[in-house]
């Protein structure tokens, strides 16, 4: 054991989640230990995009500056048909975004994010731990007690499982598994240079067709080109284990125009990611342990929300507790209550969002048609994502 700190909140896990809440956390002046498994905290080095909800939040934890500073702000969000090439219509994401939703919409590279994020840990005196695999979190009457393979013990007033899609901490509220979608993610972040045909590249560019899609923007101001390409494995429907392998990812992506299959060489080809999320859950909450992040909502990335919801829920856990009048039990219900509804609705429109992206025949006509005809000024689809309405 080690000598603990009864007010102490312990955070389970060290990814973009984990460390924003340690963050707020400790610049709301509480004592934080973030307990990591792995040996350092590490990003796949790849691409994120953070919308407007996300940024207003790291503008708040005092880090926007440094997110804007190592990232891009792309001009437009643009959707184009992946088999004619043709555009179908975009969104700003310029000025006119960052005034009407009150933060910008930066890409970046993840690990550009997540050395931010420790840098400004360590100055608010959170306290970081690598190579601490937790294995259970319990609680008694006055204390959370986690506990780590190696035998260490933790204990502290509140512990926050920010343990990612494969969430241990989960266990304690459901059974569940994750859902595996039969979809698979190539990425690869490449020196522009490397990618032909890259041109003029200030947008994030999204490329749909039947059972497959591309997604391309700059890193690190347009020095780096990053891509990700999903698309629905033949074999995975076939019920074969091998599956979602860059022969299929050649195969499927044949089909497409001449712009995205040149896309396809700057993958990276040995990872691969099979894309899982799961059925929302309506409980994150109990005595002194609540979830955060992907451990409480895993989602299909297709809405570019999953990281962006985990940042909400720091601020929206940390206000709570601020707010408690009725002690502990009162404020975790209250982030449930805030929290549940919302990202309920983003996980299931992920998925609505990825089935119009994949759809084929008359449906992608049609989907094509209102594209087309959609107003550039229109943000119906995106005031509940990315407004003020949710805090
Ligand atoms: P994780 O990042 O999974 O972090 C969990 C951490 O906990 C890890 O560091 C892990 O090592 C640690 N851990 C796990 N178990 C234990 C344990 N037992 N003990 C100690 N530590 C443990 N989101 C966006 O907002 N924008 C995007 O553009 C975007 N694009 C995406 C593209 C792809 C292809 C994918 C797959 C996802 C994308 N996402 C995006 C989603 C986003 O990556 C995740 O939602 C986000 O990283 C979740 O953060 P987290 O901190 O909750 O979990």
């Amino acid at each position: 054991g080690r000598s603990c700190n009864a007010d102490e909140v312990i955070v389970v896990g060290g990814g973009i989640g984990g460390l924003t809440t340690a963050l707020a956390l400790a610049r709301g002046g509480r004592p934080v230990l973030v307990l990591e498994r792995a040996d350092a905290f590490t990003e796949i080095g790849a691409g994120l995009q953070l919308a407007p909800n996300a940024t207003r939040v790291l503008d708040r934890l005092g880090v926007l500056e440094r997110v804007v500073a190592a990232g891009v702000l792309p001009r437009r969000l643009v959707f184009h048909s992946a088999l004619s090439g043709r555009e179908l219509t975009h969104l700003d994401l310029g000025d006119a975004c960052r005034e009407r939703y009150g933060g910008p919409y930066v890409v970046l590279h993840r690990s550009d994010l997540l050395a931010i994020l420790v840098d400004a840990c360590r100055a608010a005196g959170v306290a970081l731990e690598n190579g601490r695999h937790v294995v259970s979190v319990t609680d008694e009457p006055d204390r959370a007690v986690v506990t780590c393979a190696d035998g260490a013990a933790y204990e502290g007033a509140l512990a926050v499982g920010a343990d990612g899609l494969r969430s241990g901490v989960r266990s304690r509220f459901s059974d569940d598994e994750p859902v595996c979608s039969g979809y698979v993610a190539y990425r690869g972040a490449v020196p522009m240079e490397q990618v032909s045909g890259a041109g003029e590249l200030h947008d994030v560019r999204v490329w749909f067709g039947p059972g497959l899609h591309l997604v391309q923007y700059p890193l690190r101001t347009g020095s780096l080109f990053n891509q990700v390409a999903v698309f629905r494995s033949p074999r995975h429907a076939a019920g074969d284990t091998e599956w979602g392998t860059p022969d299929e990812l050649d195969e499927v992506f044949s089909a497409t125009c001449a712009q995205v299959r040149e896309a396809v060489p700057a993958l990276w080809r040995h990872m691969r990611w099979p894309m899982y999320d799961r059925e929302p859950l309506d409980t994150w909450a109990a005595g002194r342990t609540v979830l955060l992040g992907d451990a409480a909502h895993p989602m299909l990335q297709y809405l570019a929300q999953g990281a962006c919801q985990a940042i909400e829920d720091a601020v929206a856990l940390v206000r709570a507790l601020d707010g408690a009048a009725g002690g502990l039990g009162a404020a975790l219900k209250t982030y449930e209550e805030q929290r549940v509804p919302r990202t309920t609705r983003v996980q299931r429109t992920a998925r609505v969002w990825g089935d119009i992206w994949h759809v084929e025949g008359v449906a992608a006509l049609l989907r094509d048609e209102l594209f087309v005809q959609r107003r550039p000024d229109d943000h119906r689809h995106v005031d509940w994502l990315y407004g003020t309405a949710a805090g």
